[in-house]
């Protein structure tokens, strides 16, 4: 099955964006736990989740995405930044766990010129921290386009971080398609190369799911703006083997690209017309 979806809001709650992308024609979405640019989180609505959870399951809506608030940098200088961090995963985590098997995507931050080893520590001393043996959600590491001290632009860094967690079953990685280009990795012109590459570093087993976007920004630039669909250095063609690949197939794909509701809904069609039968 193509599990297809986008971005949601989920401001009027889980039933609401779950027949949101039914009418857009997907199956899964993504959504923020919380306001990206803040922290306040939304209170905890059972009944929503209850009518979702059995709406999901007679329309066949799975495997939702969970994208931590762009806020959260567990490897800030600043150590109430780190705190702010820690606290987002702990609760977020709480709200995940009301899910049979939550996905949790979170950047894995910027070192803010602490350097990438120091970094690097942070993020793994604040993962020992929040996850738990009987933890049944994943938290998924975003490939990053390498912008300011981001960490994560590489599959070596985030090799290193997995290596690093004590829990290494809960963790997996979200491949973002313009992030990756961005960051150096040729998936129009060597995705097989690429897909090699992880593999032999981090483990194809830990790729959980696919950003599908464009990029309006050159190949290795290390910037960080999604494109529509077809519109972007990437292309449609890439776009397509993408989602046809055959290590890749069985994965969600999640559309982040500048869209409203519309837009989404037409680069769904598109995506479900080119995948192989
Ligand atoms: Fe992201
Ligand atoms: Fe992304
Ligand atoms: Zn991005």
């Amino acid at each position: 099955m193509f599990k297809i979806g986008c971005h949601l809001s989920i401001a009027n709650g889980f039933l609401k964006a779950g027949k949101t992308i039914t009418e857009l024609g997907g199956n899964t979405f993504q959504y923020f736990s919380r306001n990206p640019q803040g922290g306040k989180a939304r209170p905890w609505d059972q009944g929503d989740f209850d009518s979702f959870m059995e709406y999901a399951s007679q329309i066949g809506i799975e495997g939702l995405l969970c994208h931590a608030p762009y806020t959260l940098n567990a490897c800030s200088a600043n150590p109430q930044t780190r705190d702010f961090a820690r606290m987002v995963f702990k609760s977020d985590i709480e709200m995940l766990e009301h899910f049979p098997n939550a996905l949790y995507n979170f950047h894995p931050g910027s070192h803010t010129g602490q350097g990438v080893e120091v970094g690097i520590g942070q993020i793994v001393e604040i993962l020992n921290e929040v996850i738990y043996p009987e933890m049944k959600t994943t938290i998924l590491l975003e490939t990053m386009a390498g912008k300011g001290s981001e960490i994560g632009r590489s599959f070596e860094e985030l090799a290193e971080i997995i290596s690093r967690v004590h829990h290494k079953e809960k963790l997996g990685v979200c491949l973002d398609t313009c992030h990756v280009y961005s960051a150096g990795y040729d998936i129009v012109n060597d995705l097989d190369g690429v897909l090699e590459e992880f593999d032999a570093i981090i483990g194809l087993e830990r790729l959980k799911a696919i950003h599908l976007n464009d990029s309006m920004m050159p190949f290795a630039s290390n910037k960080d703006r999604h494109a529509k669909i077809g519109e972007g250095t990437l292309g449609k063609e890439a776009i397509i083997r993408i989602i046809n690949h055959p290590k890749l197939k069985d994965l969600p794909f999640y559309l982040e690209t500048p869209n409203e509701d519309e837009g989404y809904k037409a680069e769904i069609e598109l995506l479900k017309n080119h995948r192989a039968k």
